[in-house]
């Protein structure tokens, strides 16, 4: 592994536009569990992953009743506002300040990034903390909208301050498109990377585990490299869409990368 990680510094110092992707893996030592690790919330439980594909047509159905289902019934996550970031998040957030990494595009939804100090963050399965017009795709810090109140008051959905559009969380459900301007940008980022670092997903979520795949291939002659960091091989080792995996907890060997970027850019 220490091997690795030099190989992995040298490369990172050396990147023109490194960015990292990153998934429930690089949570699950904040305390949030991921979905199909060992010890996953879908692996345990199944049936919470059929409803889970049934969320989106049961928005569209009834907005009014997903909500008060959604309000009255604990979220399968937990509570994420009172989760705190670990060193993984950290280190990115490090890697982006120090000038290296250029963007974190993350699948998770807890926010983490951004309460560790990443500044350029895509959200591409949207974002816990925020409500999106299911109309006009405005966003709402969550916050500005007092929803106990409007349940208790019967005036579920929260509504569009724009449109007057349905609101939904801005998390993105199976079966609901990416939000375009995510979806765009993100897809840009692996374009144009020369360095992609993947921590912490299994990369079976389509289209996101495309991203991979792009950089892998819109570099012709020129080859992106790309790192995973993962507990497990993925399909994206397996497959040899990435160059190695450093194998091991997010919360440790990205600190130890920091650690010797450090060491030679002082
Ligand atoms: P996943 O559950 O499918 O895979 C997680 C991967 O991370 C596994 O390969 C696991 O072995 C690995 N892993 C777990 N802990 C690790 C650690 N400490 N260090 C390194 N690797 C570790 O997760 P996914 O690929 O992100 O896909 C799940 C979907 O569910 C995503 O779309 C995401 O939006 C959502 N989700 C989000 C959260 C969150 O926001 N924290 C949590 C669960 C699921
Ligand atoms: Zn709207």
């Amino acid at each position: 592994m220490e091997d690795l990680i030099q190989r992995a510094t040298e490369q990172l110092i050396k990147s023109k536009h490194a960015i990292t992707l990153t998934g429930a893996g690089i949570s699950t030592e904040s305390g949030i569990r991921d979905f199909r690790g060992p010890d996953g919330i879908w692996t345990k439980n199944p049936d919470a992953e059929r409803k889970a594909y049934q969320s989106y047509a049961r928005f569209q159905e009834n907005p009014k009743e997903f909500w008060i289902e959604t309000i009255s019934s604990a979220s399968l996550l937990g509570d994420l506002a009172k989760v705190a970031p670990n060193p993984g998040h950290s280190a990115l957030a490090e890697l982006e300040k120090m000038g290296i990494l250029k963007c974190v595009v993350t699948q998770n939804i807890d926010n983490l990034h951004q309460k560790a100090g990443s500044k350029r963050v895509l959200d591409y399965h949207g974002n816990i903390s925020l409500l999106r017009c299911f109309s006009c795709d405005t966003r709402y810090d969550r916050a500005e909208y007092d929803l106990d109140r409007l349940y208790k008051e019967d005036r579920l959905p929260p509504l569009c301050r724009k449109c007057n559009g349905v609101l939904k969380s801005d998390v993105v459900y199976f079966q609901e498109a990416i939000p375009a301007d995510v979806a765009q940008e993100s897809q840009e980022e692996a374009g144009k990377c020369d360095l992609m670092l993947i921590c912490g997903t299994s990369a079976v979520v389509y289209p996101f585990a495309y991203l991979p795949r792009m950089a892998r291939q819109r570099r012709s002659g020129k080859q992106t490299i790309i790192i995973e960091i993962n507990a497990d091989p993925t399909p994206l080792t397996e497959e040899g869409i990435s160059d190695y995996l450093i194998q091991g907890k997010t919360g440790i060997i990205l600190p130890k990368l920091v650690e010797e970027v450090k060491k030679r850019i002082p």
